[in-house]
């Protein structure tokens, strides 16, 4: 299956110059979801996983229901202020502004091997924010997967020494 066929891609959104890869086209298509998450399953077959985390929102989207296929546990990684319980928190920049991250403190035992997912890799801001967190808590980022990666905004670079791992390539 072509995944691309499944993405809509919007010109100028949000910005002026941003080409949105919009994957809601690909979540309301039943076959089309479940062949991606099944996909990006076998992808991450021979990695050790005891639980993957994800920012939201759609790291929720591609996290989840992965965690679910795999049989292991899911963290949400969350913007400030969400989480109910202790929270460690971090700030970096996104491709188009800022924000601060967030992860319950009790969310990742040490030493556990981690697995963080979200649907799109960009300038790598969210995920490295991510490692940072997962890695303040003791775990090991085993892996980093994706629907989707930007590849000239070269966001791999980010996470060197991180398997990185996606479906669908844009230049
Ligand atoms: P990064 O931090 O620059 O790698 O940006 C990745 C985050 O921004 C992901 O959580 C995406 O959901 C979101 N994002 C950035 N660009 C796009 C896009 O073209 N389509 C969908 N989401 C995007």
């Amino acid at each position: 299956m072509d995944f691309k066929d499944s993405i809509r891609v919007i010109p100028d959104f949000p910005k002026e110059g941003i080409s949105f890869k919009d994957i809601t086209t690909l979540l309301k298509d039943g076959d089309a979801y479940r062949q991606a998450i099944d996909a990006l399953k076998a992808l991450v077959s021979h990695l050790e996983i005891d639980v993957i985390a994800g920012p939201e929102a759609r790291g929720f989207v591609v996290g989840a229901p992965l965690a679910y296929a795999l049989g292991v546990g899911f963290v949400p990684i969350r913007k400030s202020g969400k989480l109910p319980y202790e929270t460690i928190e971090v700030g970096y920049d996104l491709e188009y502004g800022k924000d601060t991250l967030a992860v319950h403190t009790d969310a990742i035992k040490p030493g556990q091997n981690v697995l963080i997912a979200d649907d799109l890799l960009a300038t790598g801001g969210t995920i490295a924010t991510s490692v940072n967190l997962v890695e303040q808590l003791g775990g090991k980022v085993v892996g980093a997967a994706f629907l989707i990666e930007l590849v000239e905004l070269a966001g791999r670079n980010k996470l060197s020494g991180i398997e990185v791992i996606t479906l669908v390539d844009y230049e």
